[in-house]
């Protein structure tokens, strides 16, 4: 026998189904007609050919397989005796089909539908005949014919659609009419002639043996899978160059036989956007009278699905409860299309709908509510992108579409340069220095500002903007970072020509013509794809509590292992963090508090640099660092106030006294004042905390050992807020957990637990976890940033109480890599060369020297102390690989920037769900003491 290359479906049989094998082999169209068919739903008719044929098509240079045409008519035969239509029939209505492509992946450039195969010239003349040439059945064979001669003209011939258009369109015109449905049967007539004229024109003829029709419809769909239009299609998407289409040969049912109960229809099983089941107002279109794309086309007026209520009662009720089956069996919201014949209802196709993040959020944790599926599973099928959407506001492109502007004329950065480095969309007038921004934020005028690239200068302009662009810079750039932190969208290495000295941006256009920008310009940035748009968009609004998102980071809760604190440093953050869904802060900077006002007048920092730079007058240092004490109290205290009983890490300083010194060039006049020194002398000294490598040099740890003051500071205004706070409520015992940063020696903590053990004997603080009698505590921990600490972790541990990774200083420090530096030198070309696979500043690679120096100190800790509680915290912390690794190692909780908080329940929910907790642990631990064992020869 011959090779099976065709499945029947008709009559509730069918010969596949809608399982995984049969959409390869028969493509997702087919598969699924055989699906819906097989489980009773109202379905035409028909066979589908398999995606071999296509295969063998290419294969052999444009030849059907042997014995295909013999199953194609035996299967033509088949479906004559299941409908009791005929091929080639006068006596009686004829058996129209329609073909119909679809692969296994959609894919855009493929052969359109040709309808009504089969309708010789001959057959309309019958059917005319047949009717007493009454006008309303005359018109609908007459439209049939002339959808059949414009499609397989236009698909199997190639003659453009314009032409087609042009006759038509044309000659609705001339007659003064405007609904396509008020054409009469002569007019149809004239139009049929015209089109057969056109066929003449180009040297064709539309075959009148059915057969030879439905045979060159399928040649010309196999051929449709090779063109041009969906080879370019797949390589763009990456899909493989070859993939073969099925062909889908269908009984016709006649939407457009009359405008009293025939009809065709699209619809959604739920709102594509919003993932509401509205079972009041289905989502979908419906047109009486119409056939084939006529609804989606736009060429006629359309009614909602639910006025079938009115017209075709029946086929409605019947709809719905497709509806229900369709997601019954395949658990995914579906699109659908239909048609109504005479008062029932035919299914054509049903396929998974593409959501918005929204919807996919929203119709998944539905679908668990209505018992369709689990939560595993809604868990597993909602991305980390989907989120973005509910997280930021987005740039509305639909409103911009609307609005008749396309995307391509209005992209400033085109050809694909830009980086993706804060979600989000923003709007607002281009603006070229910090002055400027807030000169117009300052009149009420949300602006934009784009520089070459940002440092920190350029921080009170950037978190007063709408979104941030920069020419240069990657996603760990200044601006990126900054951006992410603060929620604002940005977007990086754009390579746009950004001019900060004449204030203006030029580019070229997709028309090749040179655009300005000036300053004031409106411009829209997009920061999930990365673009900078000439063009002042809309937004879609995310709220703050957005109820779909608030649900589902119920279902994660429970289920994540590894937890999610988030950086915050004031109370604005922190209360953001816990909307998002923080337990804890996972890293509070204290940098802040020296540098920035919480109050009108306060100067922290000059009080901070005038104890820096004083030098005699002791009272003078005294005197500024008990001011900042009580401010750095009142801090506390608010952030107290949010988190309640929350874990809060707060890190005691970490910059280089250098950076707290910069900027006071600017008042050397009030520093003198402060100092009683002359200014020359306070230039002199200011320059003398330079150094030469300051991320090897003189800060974190290193300050507190060499001027402790700084550091007892900060632990009394930690410790008084907290006892302050514990003595104003009832029963939440808050213990601060104060954290050095940048350790690498036993002797460095040892020296630390001194110092917070004094200050906190004084306030009347013991170490430890919580006490049942309620007295105060506090816990001390440090992080891990040097691969040396990694080494040390096991001695570590037994003088800390927790620990936390910084894994942005843990790359730089482990593989001896600047950030900076490297992203704008040796990076993109390592990359490039694969030499590394992502950039580990964005990505930690857990094959990489990061991932195991964090394995390495989480083994050697718990070894010492079972319970030791690890975290990470920074950029890592949301990029959804590098939370495979923190799960990988263990880790007891994760902190990101506030925004990102749902992404990183989410990517640990899953990981929970899908991977053993602590999986890489066991991987290093069993090869680093195989090798070890080995090297000493056991
Ligand atoms: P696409 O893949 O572009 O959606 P389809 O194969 O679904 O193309 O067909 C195009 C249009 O023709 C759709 O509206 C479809 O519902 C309609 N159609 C296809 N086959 C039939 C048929 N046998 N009877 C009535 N309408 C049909
Ligand atoms: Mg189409
Ligand atoms: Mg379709």
């Amino acid at each position: 026998m011959d090779k099976k290359f065709i499945y029947f479906f008709g009559e509730g049989q069918a010969e596949g189904d809608a399982s995984d094998e049969m959409i390869r082999l028969l493509g997702n169209k087919g598969a699924q007609l055989q699906g819906m068919t097989k489980i009773g739903l109202p379905v035409p008719p028909g066979f589908t050919i398999t995606t071999d044929v296509c295969d063998y098509y290419f294969e052999h240079d444009g030849q059907l397989p042997e014995g295909l045409v013999e199953q194609v008519r035996a299967n033509i035969s088949r479906l004559e005796q299941v409908t009791g239509y005929r091929f080639v029939d006068i006596e009686q209505d004829p058996l129209l089909v329609s073909a119909r492509s679809g692969a296994a992946v959609s894919m855009p450039g493929m052969m359109e539908t040709i309808l009504n195969i089969g309708l010789s010239d001959k057959c309309v003349d019958a059917y005319i005949e047949r009717h007493g040439n009454k006008e309303q059945p005359k018109k609908f064979i007459l439209d049939c014919q002339r959808r059949l001669y414009e499609m397989f003209g236009q698909n199997v011939y190639g003659i453009e659609r314009e032409k087609f258009r042009k006759i038509f369109d044309g000659f609705k015109e001339e007659a003064g009419i405007q609904e396509e449905t008020l054409l009469t049967s002569s007019h149809l007539q004239t139009i049929v002639t015209k089109y057969k004229q056109l066929y003449k024109e180009n040297g064709k003829e539309l075959p009148q043996d059915p057969l030879q029709q439905l045979t060159d419809a399928v040649k010309a769909v196999e051929e449709s899978a090779m063109g041009e239009k969906a080879r370019n299609y797949r390589k763009a998407e990456g899909l493989p160059e070859k993939v073969g289409t099925g062909v889908n040969i269908q009984t016709m049912v006649y939407g457009n036989e009359n405008i009293t109960d025939c009809g065709t229809g699209v619809g959604f099983t739920r709102d594509p956007s919003t993932g509401i089941n509205n079972r009041q107002n289905p989502y979908g279109e419906f047109l009486l009278g119409g056939q084939g794309e006529d609804v989606v086309s736009g060429s006629r007026n359309v009614f909602s699905i639910s006025h079938m209520k009115q017209s075709v009662p029946q086929a409605y009720d019947e709809l719905m409860k497709v509806c229900d089956i369709l997601e019954q069996r395949i658990k995914r919201v579906q699109d659908y299309e239909f048609t109504v014949w005479r008062g029932k209802l035919y299914m054509l196709q049903t396929r998974n709908g593409k959501l918005t993040g929204r919807a996919n959020v929203r119709s998944s944790h539905d679908m668990v509510r209505e018992g369709l599926i689990d939560v595993r599973d809604a868990v597993l099928r909602v991305v980390p992108e989907n989120f973005e959407q509910l997280l930021h506001k987005m740039i509305d492109y639909e409103a911009m579409k609307c609005d008749g502007v396309q995307l391509d004329e209005v992209v400033i950065n085109r050809g694909g340069a830009g980086v993706a480095a804060s979600p989000g969309g923003g709007v607002g007038k281009a603006v070229f220095d910090v002055k400027t921004a807030l000169e117009y934020k300052e009149r009420g005028e949300p602006v934009i500002l784009c520089r070459l690239e940002t440092n920190p200068a350029d921080y009170p302009g950037m978190i007063v903007s709408e979104a941030i662009a920069t020419a240069r810079g990657g996603k760990t750039s200044h601006a990126a970072v900054v951006a992410r932190n603060k929620g604002i969208p940005c977007v990086v290495g754009t390579g746009v020509d950004i001019d900060e000295e004449s204030k203006r941006i030029t580019y070229q256009n997709n028309k090749d013509e040179t655009v300005t920008i000036n300053e004031g310009d409106y411009i829209s940035v997009d920061g999930s794809a990365g673009r900078i748009l000439n063009y002042k968009a809309s937004l879609t609004e995310p709220s703050p509590d957005d109820p779909d998102l608030q649900d589902f980071l119920q279902l994660l809760y429970p289920i994540a292992k590894m937890r999610v604190y988030a950086n915050a440093n004031d109370s604005g953050e922190a209360a953001r963090a816990l909307q998002f869904g923080a337990e804890g802060i996972g890293l509070a900077r204290t940098e802040y508090m020296f540098l920035e006002d919480k109050l009108e007048g306060e100067n922290r920092q000059l009080a901070i640099q005038s104890w820096i730079l004083a030098e005699e007058e002791e009272v003078v240092k005294l005197k500024a660092l008990e001011r900042l004490e009580q401010m750095q109290k009142r801090d506390f205290l608010e952030m107290y106030s949010v988190m309640q009983d929350k874990p809060i890490i707060i890190r005691l300083l970490d910059y280089p006294l250098h950076e707290l010194l910069s900027g006071a060039k600017a008042h050397l006049d009030e520093l003198s004042e402060a100092t009683k020194l002359n200014q020359e002398h306070l230039k002199q000294r200011i320059d003398g905390y330079h150094e030469t490598n300051p991320m090897l040099g003189h800060r974190s740890v290193r300050l507190g050992i060499t001027h402790p003051e700084i550091y007892r500071v900060q632990v009394r205004a930690i410790l008084s807020a907290a006892e302050e706070f514990n003595n104003s409520t009832d029963k939440k015992y808050l213990t601060p957990h104060i954290e050095i940063p940048l350790v690498c020696l036993v002797n460095e903590v040892k020296n630390m637990e001194q110092l917070v053990g004094e200050e906190a004997e004084k306030l009347g603080f013991s170490r430890g976890g919580y006490s049942s009698k309620g007295d105060n505590r506090y816990l001390l921990g440090i992080m891990y940033e040097l691969s040396g600490a990694s080494f040390e972790a096991d001695s570590l541990a037994q003088v800390s109480d927790f620990g936390s990774f910084g894994t942005n200083d843990l790359t730089q420090t482990t593989m001896g890599w600047s950030r900076e530096d490297g992203s704008a030198t040796f990076m993109p070309r390592y990359v490039g060369q694969g030499i590394v696979g992502e950039d580990p500043f964005i990505t930690i690679d857990k094959d990489g020297p990061v991932a195991k120096a964090m394995a390495h100190a989480v083994l050697l800790a718990r070894a010492a102390k079972p319970d030791y509680e690890f975290g990470i915290c920074g950029e890592h912390a949301a990029d959804p690989a590098s939370l495979e690794v923190c799960y990988g190692v263990g880790l007891s909780n994760v902190s990101p920037a506030p925004n990102q908080v749902p992404i990183a329940w989410l990517r640990s929910a899953q990981l929970s769900l899908t991977k053993e907790y602590g999986n890489m642990l066991n991987e290093y631990a069993v090869k680093a003491s195989t090798s070890f064992s080995k090297s000493i020869g056991k």
